[in-house]
């Protein structure tokens, strides 16, 4: 394995359904050729992946979808246009090229063209488009950089294409267009008022994913290794406990009487997007230091607090 800026032999990895860690603006992705079954199969075994959980592809235009025979929805269209490339993933019906596989054999396939120069250049030179989860053994915290997936994956996949720090930071807003109305499915990069603000009125929320499966199952999604909770009020939820063995994430305000090392503030100047481009970084950091716990507060929900509230959510005890 190795980690480098060589496209050239990324594409002849892809080219042999190999694997290839690719960068994009949301998290690394694990790439393969979505096209072929074999190599999508290595996406879910390397990162020990459930294979009802589909995948999205990935390329570098609306207009290559089409080529695919994918029926692009006018409102899929319209949103592509404004917001491709970016951190917008759109559910429409699948056809016969995209094998069940990257589906979950729902008949449905996620869409996206990610915004990164090396990886948009990338899928213009494959004549596949890509399917990619976060790169990241399943139920573990997304990389944001090759060193993350290095740790995690490094000795499982063949090359990482190194794109730098991904600036957006958490997986991408995911919206199905599979029904009359559009419904919202992830909470991710891009902050639904902006997607609403197109659309012309608000969006459903599926509410089929806020319902607590098992609580063990949420604790190991995104999960750290220390126990963490989300908290309405972070001072009040420190009472009475021992100080020195916590650590604490917040939005903007540093902690009285917690030690600075085990501290750490997604945004000093309350920017929702500098703090979810921070988030997962951090969650990786503060479960390195010698704790017992990790508090988190909630974030404002608006902008990209739903999605940083979301995934401290799922990354806590559910009480
Ligand atoms: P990841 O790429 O790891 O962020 O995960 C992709 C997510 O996209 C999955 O967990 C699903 O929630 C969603 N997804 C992908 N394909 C479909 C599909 N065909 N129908 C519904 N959701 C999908
Ligand atoms: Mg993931």
């Amino acid at each position: 394995m190795s980690i480098g800026i060589d496209i050239q032999l990324a594409i002849e990895l892809l080219n042999s359904n190999k694997l290839v860690a690719i960068p994009t603006e949301t998290v690394y992705g694990l790439a393969a050729n979505a096209f072929n079954e074999n190599a999508v199969l290595s996406i879910y075994k390397t990162k020990n992946r459930p294979q009802f959980n589909p995948l999205i592809i990935h390329s570098n235009s609306i207009e290559r979808f089409e080529q695919w025979g994918l029926e692009i929805p006018n409102d899929v269209r319209l949103l592509a246009n404004k917001f491709w490339p970016g951190p917008l993933t759109f559910i429409i019906p699948a056809n016969d090229k995209v094998p069940d596989i990257v589906t979950a054999g729902t008949g449905a396939v996620a869409i996206r063209v990610p915004n990164h120069p090396l990886t948009l250049e990338l899928l213009s030179k494959l004549n596949f488009p890509l399917a990619a989860p976060s790169a990241n053994p399943s139920g573990f915290i997304s990389p944001t950089s090759a060193l993350h997936v290095d740790r995690q994956l490094g000795n499982k996949i063949d090359y990482i294409l190194d794109g730098g720090i991904c600036n957006v930071g958490v997986e991408s807003t995911i919206i199905s267009f599979l029904e009359n109305e559009p419904k919202i499915l992830r909470f991710g990069g891009l902050a639904i008022e902006e997607i609403e603000e197109v659309i012309g009125h608000q969006l459903l929320v599926n509410n089929t994913s806020e319902k607590i499966v098992a609580p063990g199952m949420l604790t190991k999604h995104y999960a750290p290794n220390h126990p963490m909770f989300l908290v309405d009020d972070i001072v009040k939820a420190l009472e009475g406990k021992n100080r020195d063995r916590v650590g604490v994430i917040t939005f903007s305000n540093s902690i009285i009487n917690i030690p600075a090392k085990n501290q750490f503030i997604l945004s000093k100047s309350k920017d929702l997007n500098e703090a979810a481009s921070n988030l997962f970084a951090v969650m990786r950091n503060i479960d390195e230091l010698d704790i017992d716990e990790i508090y988190a507060e909630k974030f404002p929900n608006q902008g990209l607090g739903y999605a940083i509230n979301d995934r401290l959510k799922r990354a806590s005890i559910q009480e």
